[in-house]
């Protein structure tokens, strides 16, 4: 049971501060998480860990000098969103580039992802390394759909390591690959972990029962097995990974048992001691193993092995020192502390000097979110009923809590003197949807939404290339995140047909309204006809045959904001006041073909 706090709903929040105050010698918090107190030297590649809270020492306690540049927190259990991710690691950054690291769960790899998007779009070269060591959650065959438990620790250590002795990012990189390539990890839970506030454990395990497979968030174990011994256990997780060892595995190996959260150390002890004597009875040399708390599920009683299989190179790393509030090793020279910019400081750094056209382009921005808001609030209800038949009915409100968000954050973008440029407007809305709006189709927009601001820039004038940009990178972003194809039954049926006929219009030389107007019509017709497929992706796959006969609902919603935003363009370019000449330009060719 948790039970040390005010309120539940900010527990998170409340323990990150106060394991900062606790640690201020290594971390300092900033929005979104937390990064190194210390200096980090010029150049050096920053490696930036995270996830759900509730797992410490994952992922706060492991930043410091030979680990972690810093540490994306999100709420109990629940991916950071995207803008936190950007956030601390553009305060990790120290012009080596980034490389973003954690588990394989699908909300952590959308927000990590957006984040990605939008570094790499700034000029800040990052990269991502899953971790994908559960061997319980997917077969060896399909080894990159499995999910990260305690393996982090052996990807993260040697990655920290590998970006402390100055490595470049290629080979950061290609070291967190080969790790993770080369671990494996099994658990077993004896009860389950109980949310602040809640009071029932998320899952139970009967009693003299023991759950083989355990996920790091509640999710109970694949199968359920008498209680064994000691022996018995240690034999069992011993075999198991045995079996699915790695093709290149050599003879020597990091073994890490770890509790869950209340598993006492005697017992932990108790079992390494037998797993020992087992690798060593299968002709494996344990190499400065690990055992403890490493990565927990809260109060969860539960443990796991993980074994990494060495080479030469991750040996030096995994045993080059580390100096992180929770884990340390060998020594290392004091660090100095370094200078932080404070918050406001860095909100004056990044004002920017909005050019008219982009200011134009920016209110223009601003206003289609409106008229996005206003279609999504009629039609909300309809798209939750959507969503109901196969999946779990929070498309309408989900869209709804979006939008909203983005509305209110592009008005304030524009509140600064001078306007807002499309990138400024569109990354706040964007961030803000994605953040407020939960669920898959939240974090598409989200970064789709930040992607077309990125292409529109803050630039001197604006054309018709401009919006096939913007079109193309918001298409784009939801394609190489999301990792949906044409046929599977998502929004990407309805988005590839408007994205296509969009530019292929503009190439023959209609008008910007004109080519949005047949792109909706394109994306009508192909939201209709997702009534015949079987979903392939997302939340409704496990219902594939009721959602026959009924469109995908983020097709649809996709299909009638395409269709509302057509029309205002239209509308506004039929305009004749010379207050909307700029907006026409600024919409496009409008000014040159209309
Ligand atoms: P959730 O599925 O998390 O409940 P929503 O209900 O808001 O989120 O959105 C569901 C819609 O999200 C689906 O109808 C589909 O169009 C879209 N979607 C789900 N997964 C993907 C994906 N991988 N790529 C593109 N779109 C997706
Ligand atoms: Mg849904």
């Amino acid at each position: 049971m948790t039970q040390i706090f005010d309120n539940p709903a900010d527990f998170a929040d409340e323990a990150l501060d106060g394991f900062v105050a606790a640690n201020h010698g290594y971390v300092a918090r900033v929005d979104g998480g937390v990064v190194r107190s210390t200096e980090v030297p010029a150049g050096q590649v920053a490696l930036v860990v995270g996830g759900g809270s509730g797992h410490y020492p994952a992922f706060a306690g492991l930043v410091g000098p030979g680990l972690a540049a810093g540490s994306a927190c999100g709420n109990m259990f629940a991916s950071p969103a995207a803008g936190q991710v950007y956030r601390v690691a553009k305060a990790a950054n120290a012009g080596g580039g980034v490389l973003l690291s954690y588990g394989n769960y699908a909300g952590d790899v959308l927000h990590f992802g957006q984040a990605q998007l939008r570094l790499n779009a700034e000029g800040i070269e990052t990269r991502t390394v899953l971790v994908t060591d559960d061997i319980a959650s997917a077969p060896a065959e399909q080894i990159g759909k499995r999910r990260g438990i305690a393996g982090d620790l052996t990807v993260f250590k040697i990655a920290g390591a590998a970006a402390e002795a100055g490595l470049s990012l290629d080979d950061v990189e290609r070291l967190a690959v080969k790790t993770n390539h080369r671990t494996r990890s099994l658990g077993v839970a004896f009860g389950g972990c109980t949310l602040p506030g809640a009071d029932a454990p998320l899952f139970t395990v009967p009693a003299g029962q023991m759950s083989l497979g355990l996920g790091i968030h509640g999710e109970p174990g694949i199968s359920e097995h008498p209680m064994p011994t000691a022996s018995e256990l240690a034999a069992l997780l011993v075999s198991r990974l045995l079996e699915d060892k790695p093709e290149d595995a050599g003879t020597r190996v990091v073994a890490i048992v770890n509790g869950l959260g209340t598993v006492k150390y005697d017992e932990l002890f108790l079992l390494f001691g037998k797993i020992e004597k087992l690798l060593d009875a299968a002709g494996l040399t344990v190499v400065e193993p690990e055992c403890g708390e490493l990565v927990t599920s809260l109060d969860m009683s539960g443990l796991s092995l993980t074994l990494l299989w060495l080479d030469a190179e991750l040996e030096q790393y995994w045993a080059a020192p580390a100096d992180t509030p929770a884990f340390r090793k060998g020594n290392l020279a004091p660090r100095a502390r370094r200078e932080l910019t404070g918050p406001d400081e860095a909100a004056a750094e990044e004002l920017e000097h909005t050019t008219a056209a982009a200011a134009a382009v920016g209110r223009l921005a601003a206003d289609l979110l409106g008229q996005v808001q206003h279609v999504i609030i009629e039609h909300e209800e309809e798209l939750g009923n959507l969503d109901a038949i196969a999946g779990d009915g929070d498309h309408g409100i989900g869209m709804r809590r979006g939008v909203d968000a983005a509305v209110a954050a592009a008005r304030h973008a524009l509140e600064q003197e001078g306007g807002a440029s499309p990138s400024r407007v569109l990354t706040a809305a964007g961030e803000a949807w994605s953040e407020r709006a939960g669920g898959t189709s939240g974090a598409l927009w989200g970064s789709a939404v930040i992607a077309a601001g990125l292409a529109l820039g803050n630039r001197d004038s604006y054309s018709g290339g401009d919006a096939a940009a913007a079109a193309t990178a918001f298409v784009d972003a939801i394609t190489e995140l999301g990792k949906a194809e044409a046929g599977d039954k998502t929004m990407v049926d309805a988005l590839l047909p408007f994205r296509e006929t969009f530019l292929n219009e503009l190439d023959a030389g209609t008008s910007v309204a004109d080519s949005l107007a047949a792109a909706a019509a394109a994306a009508q017709t192909a939201a209709d006809r997702t009534a015949d497929l079987r979903p392939l992706k997302g939340r409704a796959r496990p219902l594939a045959e009721k959602s026959l006969g009924h469109p995908d609902p983020g097709a649809v919603s996709f299909a009638l904001i395409s269709e509302r935003i057509a029309q205002h363009i239209k509308a506004e370019l039929a305009r004749p006041e010379p207050a909307t000449s700029d907006k026409a330009q600024a919409a496009g060719q409008g000014a040159q073909n209309d």
